[in-house]
């Protein structure tokens, strides 16, 4: 599922390819992905007018129109996007087609139709009506010691809790606790003032090493949980079995040996 960095890289990639070109056409193949919006209402404010940026927050992108407002994307569990000139190079689950008068088609490809597309005027207020919390990379040390220190909540879904920090989903939240040396499982007020800082530090660290890496598991540090994940590997910074938990009915990996409860 995209979670910050794989939708920071979506973000890169349409700043790449998709700016300040006419869009001619737009073809919504599947009804359902539209969140706020009918579809001739987004062809009326795509058609003949250009993208010209973009911006994040958590899991959420945005590129901003021309004229004023923002196409939103939400990938959902398979969202991508792709650029591409020829027929033959279209995503099979093609749900969004924007088609560019240099020949090009941005395509928004979603198999199992659990992303969004949306429309707004003011990125500020969908988000407040989304109830979507501080992202993930702007949180302040302050903020997020206060909104974890008291909770009896498990950490690894204070870290999964959009309301709370966005941006961080199941993978990534595996890979935080990981590197932070913290149980999943681990009762958010347990945490004392200095594994708190840590955690705090390793979360930004986690998420600007992923970015940098492409949300690519092939790019990652050797030294990281995710290119294991898939595997049932031993432990990359010992020689111990990785094991699998639930935690909010979600598969977690974890070593037994270096985030003991
Ligand atoms: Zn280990």
């Amino acid at each position: 599922m995209p979670e910050l960095p794989d939708v920071e890289t979506f973000r890169k990639y349409v700043d790449f390819t998709s700016l300040h070109k006419k869009i001619t056409d737009v073809l919504v193949e599947n009804k359902k992905i539209l969140d706020n919006i009918s579809q001739t209402q987004l062809e009326k404010k795509l058609k003949n007018n250009k993208f010209i940026c973009t911006y994040r927050h958590g899991k959420y992108l945005f590129i901003k129109t021309n004229e004023e407002g923002w196409l939103v994307i939400h990938f959902g569990m398979t969202g991508y996007l792709k650029y591409f000139r020829h027929k033959e190079d279209q995503p099979k689950h093609t749900r969004l087609l924007i088609t560019f008068e240099n020949g090009f088609h941005l395509a928004f490809n979603n198999q199992r139709l659990f992303g969004k597309i949306g429309f707004t005027f003011s990125v500020e207020q969908y988000l407040q009506d989304k109830n979507v919390g501080v992202d993930a990379l702007d949180i302040k040390n302050i903020t997020f010691e206060n909104t974890l220190k008291k909770s009896k909540v498990k950490i690894k879904s204070m870290l999964m809790n959009q309301k709370l920090i966005a941006g961080i989903g199941n993978i990534y939240a595996d890979e935080i606790l990981f590197q932070s040396k913290i149980h999943p499982e681990t009762r958010a007020a347990d945490l004392n003032k200095n594994k708190l800082n840590n955690l705090f530090k390793r979360m930004k660290e986690v998420l600007n090493v992923a970015i940098d890496a492409k949300a690519d598991p092939e790019n990652f540090p050797s030294d990281y949980l995710m290119p294991h994940r898939y595997k049932k590997e031993v432990c990359p910074k010992g020689d111990e079995q990785l094991k699998t938990i639930k935690v909010n009915g979600r598969t977690t990996y974890y070593c037994p040996v270096h985030q003991k409860k």
